[in-house]
């Protein structure tokens, strides 16, 4: 009786450790999956914010506009146009920018944004657009954000309706991870970069690109 029961609880122990094993392993598959890899990302792209700033002096918005009454203005005289979804990228919900940027700005954005789509087409994968997170900012966001982000301490290149972000870590409506789409995306930005189209800098804890259009 005693043997039946050692060996009972030893049946018992083995079955616990297999499956926290499995359990752990599975765990951690899905972990890998979920992360993706920003490839010589912070080499590649590293133009810093003194090189944006210096970008931004040509833009159509000379000066920073204080608060979000002030935009309506820069929209009549056309120095500012709404960002809207197109071709290849989407926008995000924007708590710390307006939708808004220059024309020079949104042109580029659509430039890229075809250079990406086609070149998933050529991958002959589905294309997931790319996800703007963020555009103008104004005075008010831009201290609202120093508050809580240290990055967003110097002086911001958002300001001037020039600069915008673009997500690496999420792709699509889904906002889900995607190694083949980043993939697709970071030779796309390094040929636009190659072209003096723009200043790009990789932020790994932002998880976005700061991309400068130059006007
Ligand atoms: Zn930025």
């Amino acid at each position: 009786m005693k043997k039946v029961f050692i060996l009972l609880m030893l049946s018992v122990g083995f079955i616990f450790v297999f499956a926290k094993k499995n359990y752990l392993n599975r765990s951690f598959k899905f972990t890998m999956t979920k992360s993706v890899n920003c490839k010589n990302c912070e080499i590649n792209f590293n133009e810093r914010n003194s090189i944006h700033i210096l970008a931004t002096k040509k833009s159509s918005l000379h000066s920073p506009i204080k608060k979000e009454i002030g935009i309506r203005k820069f929209l009549k005289n056309k120095s500012l146009i709404q960002l809207k979804e197109g071709q290849g990228y989407i926008i995000d919900k924007m708590p710390y920018s307006y939708p808004y940027l220059t024309a020079k700005t949104i042109s580029f954005i659509d430039e890229l944004g075809m250079e990406f789509k086609t070149a998933c087409e050529l991958s002959h994968l589905p294309c997931r657009p790319f996800i703007i997170t963020s555009a103008l900012r104004t005075k008010e966001t831009a201290n609202k954000l120093k508050q809580i982000n240290s990055n967003a301490k110097t002086e911001s290149t958002h300001l001037y309706g020039c600069t915008f972000d673009i997500a690496w870590s999420r792709f699509g409506h889904g906002n889900n991870p995607d190694q083949e789409m980043l993939d697709i995306l970071i030779p796309c930005l390094k040929n636009m970069q190659n072209k003096r189209k723009c200043r790009i800098k990789f932020e790994r804890n932002q998880a976005c690109f700061h991309i400068t259009a130059l006007q």
